[in-house]
């Protein structure tokens, strides 16, 4: 494709060929093999000799046309499709490490990758360890001689956090680590970490690319030297993605910008409204300039993301009552919808962890997360209002 075209074209016009019908939406390949013309260019295949689709556990067309959009648009050299975000995330640390290697990560991380960090990987003897909060600076002090990864997300889930990606890159290129970006909170339209240095980019294809909440997918992009070696994983081990999902994500892969630029203005509007609420002690939204991490996000960022969160006043209970309260938003375990969503982690998704440990991670009793959907402004603006007015009245 003409190289001098913009990315989003790219990622629009990035298409796996047509077969003889002339379709003008991506055919669906649903086979589970591809057929071989000879014995020889079978075994060819087999040997690496050529590169004739094989089966799909392995690759298929459709995956290629998902992560080649994907790859358009975080500038990556290569990508490879999995059955969800975990599925890339389990399988980049499976193929990547080895006993005795160490995987230096942020504690505000993903719940499950923590219990990958904590329960799986220890069984084959490698250790994780974590650094508290965005002061990059400090974090060459964690650095072991046998430290093989850094691990991040940025903004983090879900206290926003901003964490410097250009330093993150230094620290990793001084050290020779391997940098690990799960871009899943910014997706890839607003944030390339390849552009400071990161090795793979992560992505939950679940939340904003799919972006309508009706699948589950992921992807790893990045170095191809680093892509092949997870490739080689994923071929004997399984965890693939289905043709379908990866012809469904494809297509949302065409549409992600122009829902993200409405997703990103409404959650601007949002916070900034929220902010001159009396009911909330703080709202923490990256491109607030209250936001201890607004010049970083600023600087790699092209917008703050769909995601706001705020402190309530009151606490727990009236975190519980706000949810309950609420007429159109949804109380579901996602978020990057097309419908706007609001959590409590304290009481849902972190209500495991003891107090001392939710406040390591930035979540206060009365934070509430919301993800901003794709509905009205004005009507999202007045669902969270109403149920504000309520988790302030006694009873
Ligand atoms: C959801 C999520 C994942 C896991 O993705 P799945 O598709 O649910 O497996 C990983 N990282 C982040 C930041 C997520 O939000």
């Amino acid at each position: 494709m003409n190289s001098k075209l913009h990315t989003q074209t790219k990622v629009v016009r990035t298409q796996i060929p047509r077969t003889e019908a002339g379709e003008h939406s991506a055919p669906l390949y649903l086979t589970s093999s591809f057929l071989f013309e000879s014995a020889e260019e079978m075994a060819d295949a087999f040997a690496d000799r050529n590169d004739h689709l094989i089966y799909s556990r392995f690759d298929n067309p459709n995956f290629t046309e998902f992560t080649d959009k994907i790859c358009a648009m975080e500038g990556a050299e290569a990508g490879h499709a999995t059955a969800s975000g975990m599925a890339a995330v389990f399988s980049t640390f499976a193929a990547l490490c080895k006993a005795g290697d160490h995987i230096l990560s942020c504690r505000s991380i993903f719940g499950s990758t923590h219990t990958v960090f904590t329960k799986i990987l220890p069984k084959w003897n490698i250790e994780t360890s974590y650094v508290d909060g965005p002061d990059v600076k400090s974090w060459s002090d964690s650095v072991k001689p046998n430290t093989k990864m850094l691990y991040i997300e940025t903004p983090t889930n879900p206290g926003l956090e901003i964490i410097d990606l250009q330093l993150v890159g230094e620290l990793c290129a001084k050290h020779n680590l391997i940098l690990v970006v799960d871009n899943c909170f910014a997706s890839p339209y607003l944030q390339q970490p390849a552009k400071f240095g990161a090795d793979l980019i992560i992505h939950s294809a679940t939340k904003f690319i799919d972006g309508q909440g009706r699948t589950v997918g992921g992807a790893v992009v990045g170095r191809a030297d680093l892509i092949k070696e997870i490739r080689t994983f994923c071929r004997s081990t399984g965890p693939a993605l289905s043709p379908f999902n990866a012809w469904l994500l494809s297509k949302s892969m065409e549409t992600l910008a122009v829902r993200m630029d409405r997703h990103c203005a409404s959650a601007l509007a949002l916070a900034e409204k929220l902010e001159a609420n009396s009911q909330i002690e703080k709202v923490i939204y990256p491109f607030l300039s209250s936001h201890p991490g607004y010049a970083t996000a600023k600087k790699q960022m092209s917008q703050g993301g769909a995601l706001v969160a705020f402190i309530i006043k009151g606490g727990i209970d009236a975190g519980r009552k706000f949810l309950n309260n609420l007429k159109l938003s949804t109380l579901t375990a996602n978020l990057g919808d097309s419908r706007t969503i609001v959590s409590h982690p304290a009481s849902t998704t972190h209500a495991k962890l003891s107090e001392q440990e939710r406040l390591s991670v930035g979540i206060l009793p009365g934070m509430i997360r919301v993800s901003v959907g794709l509905e009205h402004i004005e009507d999202i603006i007045v669902d969270i209002e109403q149920a504000l007015e309520f988790s302030m009245k006694r009873g």
